[in-house]
């Protein structure tokens, strides 16, 4: 686990064989069943310095269908930590597969108003989770501190020189550790799963399909179309935008042709159960 064996995979299309571009799928997903994707690689110099600095117990924070809970709960269990899920929203209201998952693979699940939860990054909160729960080491929303986004530098090795990387993004930790990564010669481009601004330098907001976590009639079309052609699940909050853009931006000559890209698939398939439910999707598969 700790060993990083990068699968590439090829993505064969009609349109890719006309525009003579060679696309290629870093299969992220596929690196642990539970710990996949990206989530992984900023957890674990976490967890890491966790171990160097002698705790046992890893608290974070993050909502009740996020990837960032369910990759920590199982990267603790395997490692030997203890773990702690700060999630917010009501218990009630927010019970679904990726908390229960989280459940059975030991992290103890506490639950805090909207209110509290803005407070997370308040050291006076912090204080008061360490009376409750004792000592920790504490990992942020999302995993997103110089650890995490140097972890995620680690994703792309020496022998992935494509012209072109193209990743999905939130926060943008995953982007800034790629940034740190990528060759002279080779251009990164992230797309935005949240509602942003305009389009900047490599920076696509126009594949949002209406914010963070929704969808359009056309993305769901996409995304079992895509999933039948090539064999290969995607999440519906990142990697179904990222895999659509794609295909848009070849469609539309915005890569050049005769170019090779390498797409990061960064896993989140845990989310796919919950998003169902929640939409009352149906998804043949
Ligand atoms: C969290 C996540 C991202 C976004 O990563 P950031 O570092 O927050 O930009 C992309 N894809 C998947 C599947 C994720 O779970």
């Amino acid at each position: 686990m700790l060993t990083y064996n990068p699968i590439i995979q090829p993505l064969n299309s009609d349109l890719f064989s006309k525009k003579n571009i060679r696309v290629e799928v870093l299969r992220l997903d596929l690196i642990h069943p539970e710990v996949s994707g990206n989530k992984w690689f900023k957890l674990k110099n976490n967890l890491l310095e966790a171990q160097r600095s002698g705790l046992r117990t890893i608290l974070t924070f993050g909502g009740a269908f996020s990837n960032h809970i369910a990759a920590t709960a199982a990267a603790c269990k395997l490692l030997g930590f203890k773990s702690i899920g700060i999630i917010r929203g009501e218990e009630s209201s927010v019970s679904n597969s990726t908390l229960a998952e989280a459940k059975q693979n030991g992290m103890q699940l506490h639950f805090v108003s909207r209110e509290n939860y803005k407070r997370k990054e308040d050291q006076n909160f912090i204080n008061e989770l360490k009376k409750e729960f004792g000592d920790f080491y504490l990992i942020h929303e999302g995993g997103n501190n110089e650890l995490g986004i140097m972890g995620c530098s680690e994703i792309l090795t020496e022998s992935m020189d494509q012209d072109l990387v193209l990743c999905a993004s939130g926060t943008g930790a995953t982007y800034v550790g790629l940034l740190k990564a990528i060759k002279p010669h080779q251009k990164l481009m992230v797309v935005n799963a949240l509602k942003g601004g305009d389009d900047k330098e490599g920076l696509l907001n126009n594949y949002h399909f209406g914010g963070y976590a929704k969808h359009t009639s056309e993305l769901l079309e996409f995304k079992s179309k895509f999933e039948n052609d090539h064999n290969i699940p995607l999440d519906y909050v990142y990697t179904a935008k990222l895999f659509f853009a794609a295909f848009d931006l070849i469609n539309k000559d915005k890569i050049p042709e005769n170019s090779t890209v390498l797409i990061i698939h960064s896993g989140g398939l845990q989310g796919n159960a919950g998003y169902e439910k929640r939409y009352n999707l149906n998804p043949s598969r």
